[in-house]
C-alpha cells in the first residue's frame, strides 16, 4: 500500500474519506479483542519474505490477508498457491500499482482485471474474479470507487497504518512497537505490512541492511507482534471474516 504525501496538504480528515482509513477498529467491522493482518505488495522472494512470513503465520495458526499485485505474482505464481492452499485471503491489489490519482475509470478495470487474471493462472482457474480488493496507497478515488464496484469488489479497510515502508531491518524496532501498543490501546484493530516493495530491489548494494527496501526483519517482526499479542489476549482473525463495505463515517487517518 503505502500512504504518498497528501495527507499534510488536504488534512487528515478530508483524506480520510477518501482512503481505506477508519481509526476505530469497530469501523472496519473488528470485534472488540479482535486482530486482522494484511500484507501488502507481494508476493516477493528477495531474501526469502514472503515464504518465511507464510512459515511465521501457519506456526502460530494465524490467517492473513494477502494484497497481492499482478506483475508480482507472474514472477512467483507458486507462492499464490501456497497463500490460498494456507486458508489465506487473497486480495486484488491491481496490476502494476500504479497511483490510482493518475487513473480512470477505465484504466483502473484493467488494472483490477489484469490481476485477476494473473491469480486466475497461478491457481488454475479460469475466470477467477476476486472478492476483495485494497486500492494502491490506499487511496479511493470516485474512479476507485467506481471500478471496485463496477468489479463487484469489497475495500479492505485498516484502522492503523505503521509507516513500516519507511523502515528497514537496522530501525524496524520503532514500528513494531507502535503496533503492539496500537493493539493493546484499542483492544485490537486491522493493521498493514509490507512484505513486498516495489521499487527496484539493491541487494547488491552496500547499504542494503539499511534500506527500506528490504522487507527480510518482516517475517521476525510478526512473530513477535502475534506471540505478544496472543499472551496479552486478542485473537487473531482473517480479514474476510469482517465486515469490508466502506463506511461514511469520516475518520482521522492514522
Ligand atoms: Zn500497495
Amino acid at each position: 500500500m503505502g500512504f504518498c504525501n497528501v495527507e499534510g496538504c488536504r488534512g487528515t480528515l478530508v483524506l480520510s474519506l477518501f482512503t481505506i482509513m477508519r481509526r476505530n477498529p469497530r469501523l472496519t467491522g473488528l470485534q472488540p479483542g479482535q486482530v486482522a493482518f494484511t500484507f501488502d505488495d507481494g508476493p516477493n522472494l528477495e531474501a526469502n519474505v514472503t515464504p518465511n512470513l507464510l512459515d511465521v503465520l501457519h506456526q502460530h495458526s494465524v490467517k492473513a490477508g494477502f494484497c497481492i499485485v499482478g506483475r508480482q505474482i507472474v514472477r512467483h505464481p507458486d507462492i499464490v498457491r501456497r497463500m490460498s492452499n494456507s486458508g489465506h485471503l487473497l486480495i486484488n491489489h491491481t496490476h502494476s500499482h500504479e497511483h490510482p490519482i493518475r487513473q480512470n475509470f477505465a484504466t483502473l478495470l484493467d488494472e483490477i482485471q489484469a490481476c485477476d487474471r494473473e491469480i486466475g493462472a497461478a491457481l488454475g482457474v479460469r475466470d477467477y474474479r476476486s472478492e476483495y480488493f485494497r486500492a494502491p496507497f490506499g487511496i479511493v478515488t470516485m474512479a476507485v470507487r467506481r471500478a471496485a464496484r463496477h468489479h463487484g469488489l469489497k475495500h479492505v479497510l485498516l484502522s492503523h497504518y505503521g509507516w513500516d515502508t519507511r523502515v528497514g531491518p537496522h530501525n524496524c524496532g520503532s514500528v513494531v512497537d507502535l503496533l503492539i501498543a496500537n493493539a493493546k490501546k484499542h483492544d485490537g484493530g486491522m493493521f498493514v505490512f509490507h512484505d513486498g516493495s516495489l521499487c527496484p530491489p539493491k541487494i547488491h548494494e552496500e547499504n542494503w541492511n539499511r534500506s527500506t527496501e528490504n522487507r527480510s526483519w518482516v517475517p521476525e517482526a510478526i512473530h513477535r507482534v502475534v506471540r505478544e499479542l496472543k499472551q496479552h489476549g486478542l485473537e487473531f482473525v482473517p480479514p474476510g471474516t469482517v465486515s469490508t463495505v466502506r463506511s461514511t463515517r469520516p475518520a482521522a487517518a492514522a
